[in-house]
């Protein structure tokens, strides 16, 4: 696992926009680590060293910032990428669960036979909050037959419970940096 302190300049690269996208959440963007060249390939690194190699089959990437980051990390594990849609975005037949968020609530979906019964699956989000996102997704994997490996996130906002909530279920998670 990657010491904190290797991690400060990827700290740097989250962007604290206020008010966004609604009064009194603090939205934090990654867009500015995804433009870094060195900082992309750094939390890359670091995700890739928190998983055991040959551990996953299948990186199951959230809807949208996820899958900024699955298809290079599914690469380096010897993975595929399946997507975890907002309703309605799949063309062939889903599977679905609705959730919590933050802010509002919503529904994931996925293909039903998106992946063999048995793999071994890896839940990618950029970040956990409450944790309904999360958990939503590994409720879907597991309903689809899936092995939950366990999640990894770049953000967990720990005080909103998210990661004690994937705790509390027997799940792993680690996220890289914590606000
Ligand atoms: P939650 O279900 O509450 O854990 O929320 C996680 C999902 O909402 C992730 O897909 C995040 O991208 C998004 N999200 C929630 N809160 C924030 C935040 N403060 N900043 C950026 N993204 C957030």
């Amino acid at each position: 696992m990657t010491h904190p302190s290797d991690l400060a300049p990827l700290r740097s690269l989250i962007r604290t926009i206020p008010d966004f996208p609604e009064p009194g959440i603090k939205f934090r963007d990654i867009t500015p680590l995804l433009a870094d060249a060195r900082g992309l390939t750094q939390a890359l690194d670091a995700l890739e060293r928190s998983i055991e190699p040959a551990s996953v089959d299948i990186v199951a990437a959230i809807e949208a910032r996820g899958f900024l980051l699955a298809g290079a990390l599914a690469q380096r594990l010897g993975a595929g990428v399946v997507p975890v849609r907002k309703p309605g975005k799949l063309p062939g037949p889903t599977l679905g669960v609705d959730y919590a968020l933050e802010y509002g609530s919503d529904r994931l979906e996925m293909h039903v036979g998106a992946f063999a019964s048995g793999s071994r699956v890896l839940v990618l989000d950029d970040l956990i909050a409450t944790g309904g996102t999360a958990v939503a997704c590994g409720e879907l994997v597991e309903r689809a037959g899936g092995q939950l490996i366990g999640f990894r996130f770049l953000i967990d906002l720990p005080a909103l419970g998210g990661s004690a909530l994937l705790a509390a279920r027997g799940w792993g998670s680690h996220a890289l940096l914590r606000y």
